[in-house]
């Protein structure tokens, strides 16, 4: 077991099989009194704990011993504890790391020292690239009447339906790789070197289709001016492509596309449409949407969008807040649509068209105003729900059905042995304590605590206390929870307590050797305290739950599963608790987000479940240790905790007539048909969704999109506005199009992949890997083919591969989907919690940060470090990614490779060794698995620090860990950094070069 991999889990991390001392064994507990250690965290007065009468049978006060908390009192009757188990559980530890990695296959031989260094980036784009001028179009006016079914107004009540076991399946009818609507764009051909005569492009007859009688609408898409720079590629004459590995003389992989300047959005959406939304908020998988369920259907991709409802905006363009005063929220009477920018206003200003079902409303005396000229309302200007595609309206009263509740955190805490000894504790304790500050909806915010190991820890908190009192109860099978007025208190009123409770915790458990979980009865117990208030419930577990409901055992240690077809089973949840739990919490406005930190098999599959269907997070630290870990936690856990957060939040996604939301997918549980539920939602989620023509004709010549989110402002501080609720309205127009080469041409590869990246993560958890990653390969495939069908017929395309600008980057996305974690390889790539928790954690990305998830940074350093330092350098310039190939690494270099949930500084062998003393002091010769990196007081440290610190600031949703490697320590250097060349063959997969020559191969078959 690899306990050097500083913060690595040992390859392949499969759990250890059960013994007869296996830290999991969930027998009952002998009888026995209360023994487990608890230390008085200082000399404070005793106060015993007297019980004000707890629900069930009154349990009289428990007796203080010798040695026991002063917060501690046994509630008798309850369970006894469970024998100590001595020592630590299990076999060392390995060390845990980033939130989660791509697994090592066997060391694979150092491929950089076979290929001589690349002297700087390769050249990205050898591809002809063009883009489409910008359409010229206009927003459209009024649609056809329809009969547009209206949605239930602002009621949110709705009862929770009942939990659908599969995991995709609480998301509404998702089939695993549903209809992929079939799409097209102006013909970039894959390049590689070797070609004769270029080819010559075909005019493009691309265009809006134009519906009769809206002549004007769409007018010039001009041919994608195929700008002949580079040529297709014949990969059919490319007989070795049986042959992994070598390739044809001429082909040049450094002119395949790389996405290296990051996540490119296209852009002439949003100038095609000023007043629609900022792509931060909803990205169109294609904005051109198809005119037909015929044209959908030749289009493979995903018809679809991407929503981050609460993105965080640059300063200075915040979302602007409406307020409609007496007039209350003005909204269409049929669809109830918010007023936006596409709305129509006629008869002299009396009355609005809705854009989204044509319905002509009243305007309300109050908001009424005349029109000008041309038909504008005079006060326009004045009316940012006009003119700007995002807005927060305040709610009045009739929007909430019961007043926002105070913000509410609530800790369940593992106190048993191996999360005292990690110090996850500690870290946990002092990061609270020090953010208690900072938690959103001051005065009002309310906080709790219970802790957990084979029995649970009550603590009174009430403001006249001057320690808490802890009370324990063991009886996990009918759980009752004492002096339930004083467990959840308002922080303000008892923060001395509060302080207190946090200060003495770790050092009341830090003996502890009770190796239990009662993770179930625990969260049990939460939800009771909880349930009035709602709020957020954060977890931190450190072993696998052993006793009370909900308890799991050891599963996916029988390789023979893989592969067959119960292999999925291993990836969803086991026990029907963790799904009924997510459902009761949901309907009680409660979020869960889980911190998991062993490095054994502690069942994220399961644990997730709880934070994927209250509109949680999962945070993963396998093998926590708080020396190495510690800072990634803290950062982490503080922006959980201060953050804003949005509460009891509902989004519903409105389409124009004719098309609809199909399905969801992110973590949120479906209240309705078209109602996510979100106990909480913050800047750091999105949600994808598909779309499905309802009608086989779109008659209209644009669609809309409305994304409304009601939710309750909780500042930072206390404000005026706190408590208040709002409505953030998205609202986007999108014009309808009968070309399939349009749609390919307005496709936007980032939410595209975030919409695969979902639908393949939720198909391993009901079929093979293989299977999961065949479905993305097949689907890329079909849209190639699609395109190519599109061009073959006016151009001799011959063997070459060819595919829209707008999609270049998209297979080796694809690849990369492939290639992480949750897909990537077999049993012994990655353990089931690695995959489990990086699944968890991809379904919520926002856009950006899922690309450089798969497709991480990659740039050399050494070179800039050397460089006089200037004060203000310009990071860009640093920054320039290089090809996630082995041939980008120079042994004389210095590189850092940052996915976002880590920083990997390579060394390389020949460094200069002036470069390393500097950056690493007297460790500059030390194997660099047991170095951490430090500033030292020099100049070129100094730099190095300040880029590292740059680089965390760009992102602060995660905080990466920075680990170091030098060239060659294996098989260190394979998992951290060579295993994630996702250019590169390695280990058995696939590398660039091989999977497009797979992908041209199929594309040509029935062609
Ligand atoms: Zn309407």
């Amino acid at each position: 077991m690899g306990t050097e991999n500083q913060g690595y889990p040992n390859f392949p991390a499969r759990p250890p099989p059960p013994s007869s001392s296996s830290p999991f064994a969930s027998a009952p507990p002998p009888g026995g009194a209360q023994t487990v250690g608890f230390r008085p965290p200082s000399s404070q007065p005793t106060r015993p704990f007297t019980p004000s009468g707890p629900p069930m049978a009154p349990p009289p006060v428990g007796v203080m011993r010798p040695g026991q908390s002063p917060f501690v009192s046994q509630i008798p009757g309850s369970r006894p504890p469970p024998p100590a188990y001595g020592g630590p559980p299990g076999g060392g530890g390995g060390g845990g790391g980033g939130s989660f990695q791509r697994f090592p296959a066997p060391p694979p031989p150092f491929p950089g020292s076979q290929n001589p260094p690349l002297s700087g980036p390769p050249a990205t784009q050898t591809l002809a690239g063009h883009l489409s001028p910008p359409m010229s179009l206009r927003p459209q006016q009024p649609m056809g009447p329809g009969g547009y079914a209206s949605p239930p107004g602002p009621g949110f009540q709705q009862p929770v339906p009942p939990v659908n076991p599969s995991y995709s399946g609480v998301a509404g009818p998702q089939p695993s790789f549903p209809g992929y609507p079939s799409n097209q764009a102006p013909p970039v051909s894959f390049q590689s070197s070797s070609q004769g005569p270029r080819p010559t492009y075909p005019p493009q007859t691309g265009g809006f289709g134009q519906h009769p009688g809206q002549q004007n609408l769409h007018p010039s898409y001009a041919p994608p001016t195929s700008n002949v720079q580079g040529l297709a590629e014949d990969f059919n004459s490319l007989s070795l492509s049986n042959i992994p590995g070598s390739l044809e003389p001429g082909l040049d992989p450094s002119s395949f596309p790389r996405p290296l300047d990051g996540d490119v959005e296209p852009n002439s959406f949003a100038e095609m449409y000023p007043m629609n939304c900022h792509s931060r908020y909803l990205r169109l998988t294609t904005s051109a949407i198809p005119s037909s369920q015929s044209l959908a259907s030749r289009w493979h991709l995903p018809l679809g969008a991407v929503v981050c409802p609460l993105a965080e905006a640059p300063e200075g363009e915040e979302v602007p807040l409406v307020d409609f005063g007496s007039s209350g929220i003005i909204r269409c009477r049929r669809c109830r649509t918010y007023m936006n920018p596409y709305v129509t206003f006629t008869d002299s200003g009396r009355k609005w068209r809705c854009n989204i079902c044509s319905m002509l409303n009243d305007v309300p005396g109050e908001y009424f105003s005349h029109l000008d000229a041309t038909g504008r309302r005079m006060d326009m200007d004045q009316r940012p729900e006009l003119t700007q595609g995002s807005v927060d309206f305040i709610a009045p009263t009739e929007y909430m059905v019961r007043p926002p509740m105070p913000p509410t955190y609530f800790f369940l805490i593992d106190v048993s042995f191996s999360a005292t000894k990690s110090g996850m504790l500690e870290v946990a304790a002092q990061t609270i304590k020090s953010c208690l500050d900072n938690l959103p909806g001051y005065p009002r915010t309310q906080i709790g605590f219970i802790t957990y190991d084979s029995t649970l820890h009550f603590y009174n908190l009430k403001s006249s206390l001057s320690q808490p009192q802890m009370m324990v109860v063991s009886d996990l099978d009918d759980i009752f929870i004492p002096l339930p007025d004083d467990l959840l208190v308002n922080l303000s009123e008892s923060r001395n307590v509060v302080e207190a409770f946090l200060d003495g915790l770790p050092l009341m458990f830090q003996d502890n050797v009770n190796v239990e979980s009662a993770f179930g009865p625990a969260v049990k117990a939460a939800f009771m305290v909880m349930n009035q208030l709602g709020g957020k419930l954060l977890i931190f577990q450190n072993s696998l739950p052993s006793l009370g409901a909900g308890r799991l055992k050891l599963r996916g240690d029988d390789p023979r599963v893989y592969g067959t077809e119960k292999e999925y089973t291993l990836r969803v949840a086991e026990d029907n608790f963790y799904k009924q739990m997510a459902a009761d919490c949901t309907k009680f406005q409660i979020a869960i987000n889980v911190y998991a930190f062993s490095d054994k098999y502690t069942d994220i599959a399961s644990l997730g479940t709880l934070a994927k269907y209250t509109g949680g997070q999962v945070y993963y630290y396998p093998g926590f240790q708080s020396s190495i870990h510690g800072d990634k936690l803290r950062h982490e856990l503080a922006r959980d905790l201060t953050r804003e957060t949005a509460w009891e939040s509902v989004l519903r996604i409105r389409c124009g007539k004719g098309i609809r939301c199909s399905s969801y997918h992110g973590n949120f549980m479906l209240r309705s048909a078209d109602l996510l539920a979100l106990p909480a939602v913050d800047c750091d989620k999105a949600y994808a969704v598909q779309l499905a023509l309802e009608e086989t004709l779109l008659t209209t010549p644009t669609v809309y999109f409305q994304v409304a989110l009601l939710y309750p402002l909780n500042k930072l501080r206390y404000t005026a506005s706190c408590g208040e609720r709002r409505i953030r309205v998205h609202t986007a127009i999108a014009p309808v199009v009968t070309d399939l080469g349009e749609m390919y041409r307005q496709a936007d590869t980032g939410s595209i992949v975030s919409v695969y990246a979902r639908l393949a993560i939720e198909k391993t958890l009901s079929a093979k890997l293989d299977d999961a990653r065949n479905a993305i390969q097949q689907k890329i495939v079909k849209a190639l083919r699609e395109y190519r069908n599109l061009h073959s017929v006016q151009h001799r395309l011959g063997s070459r591969l060819i595919y829209p600008e707008s999609l270049k980057f998209l297979p080796l996305y694809g690849l990369a989907i492939c290639k992480s974690t949750p897909l990537h390889g077999g049993p012994a790539d990655a353990s089931l919690d690695e995959r489990s928790a990086a699944g968890f954690t991809m379904m919520a990305l926002p856009v950006k940060k899922l690309l450089k998830l798969l497709y991480p940074s990659l740039f050399r350093v050494d070179e800039w470090l050397l460089k006089p330092s200037a004060d203000h350098d310009d990071l860009k310039d640093v920054l320039r990614r290089m090809p996630l190939a082995a041939e980008s690494l120079d042994s004389r270099g210095l590189y850092i490779y940052d996915d976002g949930f880590r920083l990997v500084l390579w060394f390389g062998r020949m460094l200069s060794p002036d470069i390393a003393k500097c950056l690493l002091g007297a460790d500059f010769a030390a194997e660099l698995s047991r170095v951490t990196l430090q500033e030292q007081e020099n100049g070129m440290s100094k730099k190095l620090m300040r880029l590292i610190k740059k680089v965390r600031e760009n992102d602060p949703s995660y905080h990466p860990m920075c680990l170091l490697v030098r060239q060659g320590e294996q098989p260190r250097e394979g998992f951290l950094l060579l295993r994630n060349l996702i250019d590169d063959q390695m280990g058995g997969s696939t590398g660039y070069v091989d999977w497009m020559l797979q992908l041209h191969r199929q594309v040509q078959q029935n062609a």
